[in-house]
């Protein structure tokens, strides 16, 4: 970690679209001098005066016995767009102000310091397995980076803090919940995503048996169950939307929205001739289901040549590459 001075903890955020992550030090009991864990929290972005109240509470401004002269002079390492948008906000509720930093900046190294500092930090989740993935500085590059958070930005990344933004796509995270919002009457992400979880996607979607038949599937060699529409069912159907389930509205949205963004991936990674994808954003949220539909999908389309790989905190590479850069 940075060093800082003796007991005054360091916090940076990530101001994103839909949520506010920190992540901060905290020194540990019995860790002997300059020991420091560090401890990650998340706000709604509507929830930024819960997200003050917070930071006041936890004593992360160094007032309780920090060492900080004094309030005014304080800066907080900060990215995302919501750092422009409410740097007065700061100001006024915290009397700090917010150094902004690149966010896609922030984000490679955020990823890259997980990567390269943090063992198990990489895992792949196939077939039901979490497999640990060892990454040295030598076969670490070059990466694909597929941030999905409101949302998706996908970057190639040769080396620290050396990566290009190759493209993105607006039908991200934020488009999903969204969407999921209106449809199932969830209130949170947490239970939009129990719910996929008791859902059958096969109440909506059209799969390549629903269109061939079994018969002319087996013949012509398609597998039956591939999905051939997200949603296609209901087109058919004389069912409203109040007479489908909430679970099954979710579990499509989910494999709907999973599936398209793993391919985008897949096409950009073939596109640039790169083997291993990172996937980070919260939209991930360490769901197995997810990461398993995105495992699926990248084993598919690149017929086992790409690994799709996955980051613990895989929401806070932002506000972790923020917080890396006090060292700077
Ligand atoms: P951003 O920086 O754009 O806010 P994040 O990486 O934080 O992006 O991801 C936001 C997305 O993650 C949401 O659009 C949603 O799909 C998902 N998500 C995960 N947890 C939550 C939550 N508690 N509230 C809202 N969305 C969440």
């Amino acid at each position: 970690l940075p060093r800082q001075p003796a007991a005054s903890p360091l916090l940076a955020l990530d101001i994103g679209g839909t949520l506010i992550k920190l992540v901060y030090t905290a020194s540990c009991g019995g860790g002997g001098a300059g020991a420091a864990e560090l401890r990650f929290a998340k706000f709604e972005r509507r929830r930024l005066q819960e997200c003050f109240q917070f930071i006041r509470a936890e004593g992360l401004l160094g007032c309780n016995g920090g060492t900080r002269p004094s309030r005014e002079n304080m800066t907080l390492k900060a990215t995302g767009g919501g750092a422009y948008k409410f740097a007065d906000d700061f100001r006024e509720k915290l009397g700090v102000c917010l150094d902004k930093l690149d966010e896609m900046d922030s984000v490679v190294s955020g990823a890259n310091f997980l990567l390269q500092n943090i063992p198990g930090a990489a895992f792949t989740h196939m077939n039901g397995q979490r497999n640990p993935i060892n990454v040295s500085p030598n076969n670490l590059f070059p990466y694909l980076l597929v941030n999905i958070g409101s949302g998706v930005s996908i970057l190639k990344v040769t080396g620290n803090r050396k990566f290009e933004r190759v493209t993105g796509t607006h039908i991200g995270g934020g488009t999903m919940f969204g969407l999921a919002k209106l449809l199932t009457g969830c209130k949170s992400y947490d239970e939009f995503l129990q719910l996929s979880q008791k859902g059958d996607n096969f109440v909506l979607d059209l799969i390549v048996k629903d269109i061939c038949g079994e018969l002319v599937c087996q013949k012509q060699g398609l597998s039956t169950s591939t999905l051939a529409s997200s949603f296609g069912k209901v087109i058919t159907s004389k069912k409203m939307l109040t007479d489908y389930k909430p679970e099954d509205l979710a579990s499509t949205l989910l494999s709907a929205f999973t599936y398209n963004i793993a391919q985008i991936a897949f096409l950009v990674a073939s596109l640039l001739g790169l083997r291993r994808v990172f996937f980070g954003g919260s939209y991930i949220r360490g769901h197995r289901s997810t990461m398993e539909n995105i495992s699926y999908a990248i084993d598919f389309w690149s017929q086992s040549q790409m690994q799709a790989v996955f980051l613990r905190h895989e929401g806070y590479l932002g506000a972790l590459g923020a917080l890396m850069s006090y060292g700077d």
